[in-house]
């Protein structure tokens, strides 16, 4: 074990290589999640429905992030652990089915090929050792969330809460901030958000956003410590204007389509993250 840690640590390139590999497959285990746990909680939702109302609670066959094995939508052959490798078996299998030649979406490879690209930079970034690895962990569940909730308009709390724990976790030992910070963070990141909501509501009647924004931000805010908060919410407004714009000239589409804030929130606080302090730094020297 001690070799290995040796080996690592005189081969910064082999470390990045590693994480690189580990990135991937944890891309391909994140399709797995969005595209799943939307449908756990679904059929979790119905059982509880069906229990209140003290119907029979419906025969259902097991189906949780491990059982079924994959299987084509499409044609529902199941899909073997060659066609299962992180971007290489969909390039080989040319983006279609082994059996049906069903098109697969480009958004699996795309997704294990941005996983890994992230591990690999934290890795870069972080250099060897626990906080590359805890940073992953972050990011890797942010990106999740971003996706689930950009086609679900869902943040489960089966996400956003450990989250959250492991974020004062992590900072118990001071890893990113100090805990009192990440304690506030947590506290502050959950009110502000749900104090915009209940003011957006009691003026305009609407909900202008999910419960699940302010778990996800207390998320941030335990990660990062209250000082990040600020410059979370200004980045994420930042890019839902600039994202949002784009994507309703594109589309044409009108302006009261609900559009999920999750995915601003997780770009805003993976670059909180990494640059969070130097864009601070850089602020506080242009103010002189
Ligand atoms: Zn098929």
């Amino acid at each position: 074990m001690s070799d290995v840690l040796d080996l690592l640590r005189t081969n910064p390139a082999l470390w990045v290589g590693v994480c690189v590999l580990f990135g991937l497959a944890i891309g391909s285990f994140l399709n797995v999640v969005v595209h799943r746990l939307p449908k756990m909680l679904e059929r979790d939702w119905h059982a509880q429905c069906a229990e209140l109302a003290g119907a029979p609670l419906p025969e259902q066959p097991v189906f949780n992030l491990a059982r079924p094995r994959s299987r084509c939508p499409s044609c529902g052959a199941a899909i073997g652990a060659l066609q299962n490798l992180p971007i290489l078996s969909w390039l080989l299998l040319r983006g279609r089915c082994a059996s049906c030649r069903a098109g697969i979406s480009i958004r699996y490879p795309l997704v294990e090929l941005a996983t890994g690209a992230i591990a690999g930079f934290l890795a870069w970034h972080y250099g060897l050792g626990f906080v590359a690895v805890v940073a992953f962990g972050f990011c890797a569940t942010m990106l999740a969330l971003a996706l689930i909730d950009f086609d679900t308009q869902l943040l489960p709390d089966s996400l956003t809460l450990p989250l959250v724990w492991a974020g004062l976790l992590v900072n118990l030992w001071g890893v990113f901030v100090p805990l009192h910070e990440a304690v506030v963070g947590a506290i502050a990141g959950y009110l502000s958000l749900w104090s915009v909501y209940w003011a957006f509501k009691l003026v305009t009647g609407k909900e202008g956003m999910g419960h699940g924004d302010f778990k996800l931000l207390a998320a941030i805010g335990a990660w990062l410590g209250w000082q990040a908060l600020p410059l979370v919410i200004l980045l994420s407004s930042l890019a839902g204007a600039v994202i949002g714009v784009a994507l309703i000239a594109a589309s044409k589409m009108g302006r009261s389509v609900p559009m999920p804030f999750g995915p601003y929130l997780v770009i805003a606080g993976v670059i909180a993250l990494v640059w969070g302090e130097a864009i601070i730094a850089g602020y506080l020297q242009l103010l002189g």
